[in-house]
This record gives C-alpha cells, structure tokens and sequence, in this order.
C-alpha cells in the first residue's frame, strides 16, 4: 500500500498505524507511486470516477470500492452564456450529496473500508461532512459529524439522515476542527479529514483527468477554483501535473484560486509575497464554505498558484447575492459559496480583459437547495 509522506520533515508511515498527522506536526501527503496513464486506460464501462482507477493508489486486486462508488464524477461542462465559448463551467454539483466533496468521500471512505477501519470521525462547515456521512453508511462505518454552530440546518439533517451522529460545536470553525482533532486523538475514531488525509486529495484530482478527457485533452488555459482548505484546489492541481508529467498535456493551466472578503488567509499571503498563510480573523462572508482563517496546506496552496502563474482574488461580498441569482437565470441554482466563486472571478475578468487568455472552466461545487 502507498505510505504517507511528511510534507515538512519527510518522514514517512504507513496509512495501516491510523496516523493522520506527523510527529513534527507537519501534514502528510502521499508519497509518489509510480503509475502509468493514457487514454487507453480510462475503463469506459465504469460511470463513475473510478473509470480512472489506474491513477488512483489502490493496489489493482482491490474492488470494495465497486460497493462504495455511488457513481460520483463525470459532471457536465457546458457553457455558461451563448455569447461566450470561452466560458466554461463544470456542473460538480452534480453529484450523490450535491457537492464536489463527493469525488474525495468516494476515494477516501473506499481506503478506510480498504484498512479495516470501523468509525470515522471528520469536521466540516457542511458538504464535506454530508460526504464523509453518506460513503460511511454506505460503506457500513460509524461517523461522527462535528459542525460549527450556525451550518445550514437541512446540511445537519442530511448528515443525520446518514447514520451519523452530528455534534454542532460552539465559536468558530476553528473551534470545531479542534473539537474533531481533540475526539482523534482520544482515538474515538479514525480522523477522516479531508483537510488532513491526503487520499481525499487522490478523489478530488479526478476534477482534472475529467476534464482532460471530456475536452478530449484540449484542457483550458484558466482553471478558477474556490479556496477555504485547498482540497478541490490542491486535486486539482495534482490532477494536472500529473497529465502534464505524463505528457498527457502539454501545459499546466493557470490555477486562479478565489477567496472570500471577510477570510482571505490566502490571498493575504499571495499578495504579501510570503511562502506561508498566517491565520487571520473571519470578519464575516456570506460565503461560508471557503471562510477558512487557518488554511492547514496554506504553504501548499500558494506553491500550487505560484507554480502556474496563477492568481489568488477576492470575492466581493455585495455581489454574492446578486451572482447567485443571475446562476439562477442560467439555470444553475447554487449555494453561496459557488455564487463567491463566480462574483470573484466576473470581477477579476473586468479587470483585467486583455490579459485572459484563451478559456476559462470555473466549477460549481454546490447546490442552492442545501442553504435554508
Ligand atoms: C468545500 C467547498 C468549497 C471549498 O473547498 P476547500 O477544499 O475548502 O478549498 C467551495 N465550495 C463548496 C460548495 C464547498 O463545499
Ligand atoms: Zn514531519
């Protein structure tokens, strides 16, 4: 099986010890596992994510994931607005849970089943922790939900529906991860982070290989992706390089990463010219699924963004409402955090027209009808 690699130190474990962080303190990524990819390998026959299983870090022998998939990924790319071709979106809420966190609970809840683990325990402002709940139940694992108080009250009770036991977690969404990490390490379950496990990563990376092949390898110049912990971001990132590396593609795409106003950690350090995020004060945003003060991978966002030329911008907050209901025009009704996305990225286009080139693919990550 893959080992765990120390993103600081370099240490390495094996996902079998239940370790979901370093001795060091450092996050763990996967260590590099050699696999090779084309077209020719994608299983045509599966409708789900795992039509790409030969680049996913699972031995080849392995099949509980066929009991597991819920038929997750191979979301539509349309475009947004007849007049422009060069506009793309992916429909990413069009999934089991009605969220891209999907593509990660899928990969991540099918190595838990994979290392005999029996409870899961996992925090989440929302859709990760509908995810986790759902692929758990399925997978017949316990779960324990931690949520900060003020989470969409049909969230909560689509991740009770699941089985799992919900606890609502006074003060901040840094209070509840503390409050998940606390119960970790009092070893009331396996942490099953999609922050902290990197094989969450290894689903969501399945956002780029869609894309290739669905373009039929003609990937946009222009990804644009909201950012609170990085874990559509970072996927994607791996997603690519991986392609790229392969030779699958011949360039990386510009990784344009969106923040909110009132929690811009990110954007913050990006702008300052610094290699870490120092975490800050969430003054308020509308857009509650990228409002992370003290992203864990900071250090690891910014290297992705720097190392495709990208960009980090903001959302603006007065636009928020109003991006959700021209989605709405379009078609698509999304929460607001997908609204941000958008509102973030219209802006920076405004702005800055002439030096856009080529495509642009911007995901909507999640539906409007889980927001009360
Ligand atoms: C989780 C989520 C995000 C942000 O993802 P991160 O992994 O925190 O960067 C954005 N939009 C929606 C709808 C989400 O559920
Ligand atoms: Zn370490």
């Amino acid at each position: 099986m893959v080992k765990y690699k120390c993103s600081h130190c370099g240490k390495i474990y094996d996902p079998k010890t239940l370790v979901f962080r370093c001795d060091c303190g450092g996050m763990l990524d996967l260590e590099k596992f050699d696999f090779t990819f084309s077209k020719k390998d994608i299983l045509k026959n599966e409708w789900s994510l795992f039509r790409y299983l030969k680049a996913l870090p699972f031995d080849r022998k392995f099949n509980l994931w066929k009991d597991i998939t819920m038929g997750e990924g191979l979301t539509p790319i349309v475009t947004l607005e007849k007049d422009n071709p060069n506009l793309l979106v992916k429909v990413d809420y069009a999934m089991p849970t009605l969220s891209f966190k999907d593509r990660g609970a899928a990969v991540l809840i099918s190595k838990v089943k994979e290392l005999g683990i029996k409870k899961v325990i996992q925090d989440s402002s929302g859709n990760a922790g509908n995810s986790i709940a759902a692929y758990a139940s399925r997978a017949g694992i316990d779960c324990d939900i931690y949520v900060p108080e003020g989470t969409s009250l049909k969230k909560i009770k689509q991740i009770s529906s699941h089985g799992a036991k919900v606890y609502v977690v006074k003060g901040t969404r840094e209070d509840t991860a503390k409050a998940a990490l606390k119960a970790a390490e009092n070893k009331e379950g396996f942490y099953a982070s999609h922050v902290y496990n990197p094989f969450f990563y290894q689903g969501t990376k399945t956002y780029a290989y869609e894309i290739y092949e669905q373009l039929n390898g003609k990937i946009p110049e222009n990804v644009v992706i909201p950012v609170g912990n990085g874990t559509l971001l970072l996927g994607c990132y791996y997603g690519f390089k991986e392609l790229f590396d392969l030779k699958l593609i011949e360039k990386m795409p510009k990784i344009i990463a969106v923040q909110a106003k009132g929690c811009a950690p990110i954007y913050k350090a990006f702008k300052e010219g610094k290699d870490f995020v120092d975490e800050v004060i969430n003054t308020g945003t509308s857009a509650d699924g990228i409002a992370i003060a003290n992203p864990m991978r900071g250090k690891q966002i910014l290297e992705a963004v720097r190392k495709t030329d990208g960009e980090i911008i903001i959302a603006p907050e007065n636009k928020i409402e109003e991006t959700r209901k021209y989605l709405a025009e379009k078609g698509f009704y999304v929460e607001p955090t997908t609204a941000a996305t958008f509102a973030g990225f219209f802006k920076y286009y405004n702005e800055n027209k002439s030096s856009i080139k080529g495509k642009i693919i911007i995901p909507l990550c999640g539906a409007g009808l889980k927001k009360d």
